[in-house]
């Protein structure tokens, strides 16, 4: 940091003084960290936003401000002046970037007191999340909060510079709006002018920067505040950030060029280890196939592979049966590892909970062939064969699930993710960033055979229109460590293929153009070419700090019943506000 302006209260920052600054006369200001009362000398801790310095109270140099040292407690707010001095030898403390000084103090004013913090702010220990969240102030103070924080600055600031620098326009859309159809509940706010209408919050700003587009800005971002009224488990929060960009006259090369040099700064701004761009690419087939999932975590091996081919005549029914209804078999090879019964059931217990039937498994033997409650069912030819697939050696366990080809596909990706958390299959400080590609245009529902946009129906399709269960759709996700981190697609850019998408949607043309007409009408006008995509912040900066939850990077984050601790959010209103609104309530909150 920049030394800060001389004032009344400070002319240094506690946390950047060294020993460049011997004999320097110092004026500080912040809080009182810690405080060890030697009986004579006094030392205190003093922490500001950039870090902590040792001060001294000498009865003997500054009487006055030693008394007031006496009455000084943690949190404390104190402004100080005195001279900075080198640590005697035995009293340096490497542990601190300020340990090899410390500020023999001469005058000290105390500008508020405090009461004693419901918990220490001088560690960063484990404190119950609720406490913390009811005192955000006190636990913003503690170094790993401010760390988290000041890194998330960081990396907008980077976010912003870059694109500045690439002509990227910042331009800000609206919070009260219409539904947009990314696919969650909306968050909707009445509107006291229009008594029955609501807004509805942003679920993202998509269609605004598509227009944006059209009105011809060419590029387009923001850092955009997006609200989805979901249920919160799996770490999300009912309002979160994105980065939020747009391209005119582009493909996907360049939308994923501009991602890659962009995210390759922010790694570097948070010193985080990945290769350089270009990253790999793999296509959504692929990612199923071999990771079980749409967001591989490549980092460490236990690929599945479809056993189709070698159990293709089969007589176990539960292969078979699977296989003759157009489902699949998908396998992967554990490696060596000695599992109990136990832990075999709690590993099909886990497959069951992403919907597979069971979960297969055989321990190879040291003659090849299988220890597994199925070897009897089984050809050897067919046991040879899924061995050989696999690559089992002797010693290996070979496990596999028979579904419809999602279900096999997902349960198995889970499988080989838990497989991974229970042996610590991923090597420390490894991190592997990729996209996926080419994937459907649409989800089909297994019951009512409705189809449904993997990504949204404003996504450009690839192929014959005439088989829409068949489209690829134009989008791309990035995936850092088996996250999706970021995604987007090139959009939709003239009237007829939109509609026809809609169309496929169960969204006829009256009732497009009741809830888009706007983007519709805007697309009769010259759309240009364009395509964009959304990264999570929330996310990036919780990976980039290693922090499990994205609440540890959220200065005032939800819990996970969605209120907030700290302002009692959300919170029952008076009558007359609800009679203006023209509103009923049904139930009070509990
Ligand atoms: N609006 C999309 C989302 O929020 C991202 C995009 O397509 O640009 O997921």
């Amino acid at each position: 940091m920049k030394p800060p302006a001389s004032n009344q209260y400070r002319d240094a920052w506690c946390g950047t003084l060294g020993s460049g600054d011997i004999d320097r006369e110092v004026a500080l200001a912040g809080w009182v960290h810690r405080r060890r009362d030697h009986g004579g000398l006094i030392f205190i801790d003093l922490r500001d936003r950039t870090g902590i310095v040792q001060l001294v109270f000498d009865p003997n140099h500054a009487a006055d401000a030693h008394s007031l040292g006496e009455k000084l407690r943690p949190e404390h707010v104190v402004s100080v002046r005195g001279v900075v001095l080198r640590r005697s030898e035995g009293n340096v403390n490497p542990r601190l970037a300020t340990g090899e000084i410390e500020v023999s103090i001469r005058a000290a004013e105390r500008l508020a007191e405090a009461e004693t913090p419901p918990f220490p702010v001088d560690e960063d220990g484990p404190v119950d999340e609720i406490l913390r969240l009811r005192h955000r102030v006190l636990d913003l103070r503690r170094e790993g909060m401010r760390d988290a924080l000041l890194l998330r600055h960081a990396v907008n600031r980077t976010i912003r510079d870059h694109l500045n620098g690439l002509d990227f326009a910042e331009i800000e859309t609206p919070l009260l709006t219409r539904s947009t159809p990314e696919g969650a509940r909306d968050f909707l706010v009445p509107s006291r002018m229009n008594p029955g209408a609501f807004y509805a919050l942003p679920q993202s700003p998509q269609l605004f920067k598509q227009m944006l587009m059209m009105a011809g800005f060419e590029r387009y971002y923001q850092i955009a505040r997006c609200f989805r009224d979901e249920d919160l488990r799996a770490d999300r929060q009912p309002e979160f950030t994105q980065l939020d960009l747009e391209m005119a006259f582009v493909g996907e090369d360049d939308v994923i060029s501009t991602i890659e040099g962009l995210m390759a700064e922010v790694f570097a701004v948070g010193d985080f280890p990945v290769a350089a761009p270009p990253w790999p690419r793999m296509s959504y087939d692929d990612a199923m196939l071999r990771f079980g999932s749409d967001r591989p975590d490549t980092r460490f091996g236990l690929e599945i592979s479809d056993l189709g081919g070698a159990l293709a005549a089969t007589q176990f029914k539960v292969f078979a049966g699977a296989l003759a209804g157009g489902g699949a078999v998908r396998g992967l090879n554990a490696g060596r590892r000695e599992l109990t019964r136990s832990e075999l059931d709690s590993l099909t217990d886990h497959a069951k909970r992403f919907g597979a039937g069971g979960l297969v498994w055989a321990f190879v033997q040291e003659d090849g062939s299988w220890r597994s409650p199925i070897a009897k069912f089984l050809s050897d030819d067919e046991r040879a064969s899924v061995t050989e697939t696999l690559g089992g050696k002797p010693g290996d366990l070979l496990l596999a699930v028979a579904d419809r080809e999602p279900v096999a596909a997902t349960a198995l990706g889970e499988v080989r993710l838990e497989l991974a958390r229970r042996f610590d299959l991923v090597p420390s400080g490894r991190h592997e960033v990729l996209w996926v590609i080419d994937f459907p245009m649409f989800e089909q529902d297994p019951q009512t055979g409705a189809l449904h946009a993997l990504h949204h129906p404003f996504t450009a399709p690839t192929g014959d229109m005439a088989d829409p269960a068949a489209l690829r759709s134009r989008a791309y996700d990035i995936v850092l460590d088996g996250v999706e981190i970021g995604g987007g697609s090139i959009r939709i850019n003239t009237t007829e293929v939109q509609q026809q998408v809609l169309d496929l949607l169960g969204i006829g043309p009256e009732d497009a153009q009741a809830r888009f007409g706007f983007l519709l009408d805007a697309l009769r006008y010259g759309a240009p070419p364009h395509g964009g995509l959304a990264l999570g912040i929330d996310r990036i900066v919780a990976l980039l700090a290693g922090r499990d939850s994205i609440r540890e990077v959220i200065a005032f984050p939800k819990t996970a019943s969605g209120s907030d601790p700290l302002t009692g959010a959300p919170a029952p209103v008076d009558r007359e506000q609800l009679d203006e609104l023209a509103i009923r309530a049904l139930t009070r909150p509990a």
